[in-house]
């Protein structure tokens, strides 16, 4: 019996994608053999994309040769241009396809292909599946998202649209019928959604073809928002994920009618706020289209990189785009005025040094602010002129961070059952980020890993595996963690990790109380300032701590006790009163209470925080804190050589690629005031960088080059390990070792 995946991975061309994420994950199968690249699929090895995104009114005097002339002095490999869906840019003759009022006698589309086609360009349909005009809801009424009064769900800006249920026949039957006619006359080389399937919470419609499937399939209406405590919303998120996986490989088997060469690309992103199932989604994509086209608000310049962290998790080497928007996608939000220059830039650095492939995106053919068109061109020719060392084969990294996705779902703060609400979703990310941005102070080269990717062959390269409050694990993800401690893997975990099942039942204690050498002692504490943790003993992770016997403890703790009570290196001190300054002084100044555990276990070594120190870190930015991580991982690595060491002054984040030709070392500068806020508005160089770089598997390296700075570095090569020194790097910087 073979299964239907076993059937595609050696059957069809262009599951050769997946095959080349293999490479990354088969130690087994070190080099391609013979010229894979031929045989892969097109989108498996492009390297740069395009993509303008026409209006309405924009068929009236789109200038198509000026526009396809921009994106081919690129060196783009594929654009993306407007095809149907809501507006049909051709003249269509699907039925309830409209056509833009704008079209005439043209057909804008065809027009746009022919002249990419010309300068060997690939054709992707941008596509949009959401909404569709009022005659459509005539004719198909069922076609339509419901309230639960049956209202038909109106766009919040254009009223005039009607959101589309994915249930519904207009996902399986008119969007497949469009798609068939866009292939059969411009055999385009794939298709993609906008806005769907996205990577945030479900949504809940009342059509009936939703109120069929609540009651054959899920046994009753789930909950309008994310709530994994409810057993119909645990049934729902099953079957919500088996509809996008339908579709998904419905709309790709179509894609492939029209060349086998093609494919179907959904629109995902996210970053680290992602509550769809997407290691499922990730077994399922050819290719992976991150919608994650800038930072708003409060938000950390990596935030682009982390995308790329959780894409090349899930993909395993199988390509994965990001879209940076050349326009304002701050709040406010302004469609036709560029971003700056340097955030964009920064923007694009990330998403290549994160092993992700380039999309430049802007809105409507008639730009009034055309100073983005350079930033994209600086960027993308660079790029081109360097193209083979972009050609990423695996990742480099030494230390694995468990993305949690189930946490990051449905997790619910330890300290009540009160509904599941916003803040409680930007909260899961909090641990991430605070284990993010104590590695990337730390310099750690690292990857994250998807949680149902815990096996032997992913994690082998990996000495150590963190979980920054993996509350939500199944057993199956605890055994696998087991095993690998077995093989001597160290683990740090912070928190709750472990202490409920993955639709956070609470288990009766830790799921790694063995692993941890500590069993949960309560409930967590509600949150509170002025609580410490005292150093007891003399230990590796709290070297460079003199001067204090505290340290700031975590915001939030699980009580625990402790297997070996004499091993107790950090204590809880109780919070006690911060005001006023009269009551400022400790109630249980000693007490027994670990606030940590560290354990030793033949080369394994394992370091668990009771407290939320990753989150607290994050929120309070508190120095010590990172120190504290950063000793712990050391220690962790026990006598491991770190891959690399970097030293100089900067904040920097370094990602190393095994490349076609040799290594690259990814250094991206966030050193700026604007690092934690955006945008960027200029660069400040980094220091001299003095670095020193393993040679993984004994590759022959003799040269250094600095592709931003173009010019050779002197190299120093002492046995499998390299030294050599940087120039200062105003934005990015990629050493090419070869
Ligand atoms: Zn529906």
């Amino acid at each position: 019996m073979i299964t239907r995946r076993e059937f595609l991975a050696i059957s069809s061309v262009p599951v050769a994608a997946r095959v080349a994420g293999h490479w990354e994950s088969n130690p087994h199968i070190v080099e391609p053999i013979g010229d894979v690249s031929s045989a892969l699929p097109w989108y498996a090895t492009m390297r740069r994309c395009g993509q303008i995104n026409i209006n309405e009114r924009d068929p009236i005097d789109m200038d198509v040769e000026q526009w396809i002339d921009y994106w081919a002095s690129l060196k783009v490999d594929a654009v993306l241009l407007n095809g149907g869906g809501i507006v049909a840019y051709y003249p269509t003759e699907v039925p309830l396809h409209h056509r833009s009022e704008f079209l005439g006698s043209r057909d804008l589309f065809g027009e746009l292909t022919a002249a990419a086609r010309a300068k060997g360009i690939r054709v992707v349909a941008r596509m949009d599946c959401n909404y569709a005009y009022e005659p459509a809801v005539k004719a198909h009424p069922e076609w339509f998202e419901r309230d639960e009064d049956g209202a038909l769900r109106p766009h919040g800006e254009s009223t005039w649209l009607f959101k589309t249920c994915m249930f519904s026949p207009y996902f399986s039957v008119q969007m497949p019928a469009i798609f068939r006619e866009i292939n059969r006359r411009y055999g385009v080389d794939g298709f993609f959604t906008n806005g769907w399937p996205g990577t945030g919470a479900l949504t809940v419609c009342y059509c009936d073809a939703c109120r069929d499937v609540y009651k054959t399939r899920v046994g009753g209406i789930p909950p309008p928002d994310t709530d994994a405590t409810s057993p119909l919303y645990r049934k729902y998120y099953e079957v919500f994920m088996d509809r996008v996986v339908e579709i998904w490989e419905q709309w790709d088997g179509v894609a492939k009618e029209g060349s086998r060469d093609s494919v179907y690309v959904g629109n995902l992103g996210g970053g680290i706020r992602t509550v769809k199932d997407m290691w499922r989604i990730g077994r399922t994509a050819g290719w992976f289209n991150a919608d994650h086209q800038g930072r708003a608000g409060n938000t950390p310049i990596w935030d682009c990189s982390l995308q790329g962290r959780v894409a090349a998790a899930m993909m395993k080497g199988a390509t994965a785009t990001n879209v940076t928007g050349a326009y304002a996608n701050t709040q406010p939000l302004w469609r036709h005025i560029a971003k700056s220059p340097a955030e964009a830039t920064l923007w694009m650095a990330q998403t290549t040094a994160s092993g992700m492939v380039p999309w430049y995106h802007w809105l409507g053919a008639h730009p009034e602010d055309t100073r983005w068109r350079e930033t994209g061109s600086d960027f993308f020719r660079w790029l081109a002129d360097n193209e083979p060392h972009f050609r990423n084969r695996r990742s480099i990294a030494d230390v694995a961070v468990v993305y949690p996705q189930r946490t990051v779902a449905f997790y619910r703060s330890g300290t009540g059952s009160e509904a599941w609400t916003g803040a409680d979703r930007a909260r899961t990310s909090e641990y991430l980020q605070g284990i993010y941005y104590a590695l990337l102070e730390a310099r750690v080269l690292v990857d994250f890993v998807a949680e149902d990717d815990l096996g032997e062959e992913t994690l082998r390269k990996y000495g150590v595996l963190i979980l920054p409050n993996a509350a939500y694990l199944s057993d199956r993800h605890v055994q696998q963690i087991h095993e690998y401690a077995a093989r001597g893997g160290s683990i740090l975990a912070t928190f709750e990790t472990s202490l409920y099942n993955e639709w956070g039942d609470r288990r009766r204690d830790f799921a790694l109380a063995d692993l941890f050498g500590a069993t949960a002692d309560g409930e967590v504490l509600p949150p509170h300032d002025n609580g410490y943790m005292r150093i007891e003993q003399i230990h590796p992770v709290v070297e460079g701590f003199g001067g204090t016997s505290l340290l700031p403890g975590a915001a939030e703790r699980v009580p625990i006790r402790a297997a070996d009570p004499s091993a107790l290196v950090l204590s809880v001190v109780p919070a006690y009163p911060s005001f006023p300054p009269e009551m400022v002084f400790p109630r249980h100044p000693h007490t027994s209470e670990p606030a940590a555990v560290f354990r030793q276990n033949g080369r394994a070594r394992v370091a668990y925080f009771a407290g939320d120190i990753d989150r607290t870190f994050w929120r309070s930015t508190n120095t010590d804190l990172s120190r504290l991580l950063d000793n712990t991982v050391r220690w962790l690595r026990g006598d491991r050589h770190p891959l690399a060491t970097i030293e100089g002054d900067g904040v920097i984040e370094a990602f190393a690629w095994e490349t076609e030709p040799g290594i690259a070392l990814h250094l991206v500068n966030y050193t700026n005031p604007h690092m934690m806020r955006g945008w960027f508005r200029r660069f400040y160089p980094t220091g001299v960088l003095r670095i020193e770089l393993a040679v993984p598997g004994g590759r022959p390296i003799q040269r250094a080059r600095a592709l931003r700075a173009g010019r050779d570095l002197p190299l120093q090569i002492e046995g499998t390990r390299l030294r050599f020194e940087t120039p200062p790097v105003a934005d990015y910087e990629v050493i090419a070792l070869t």
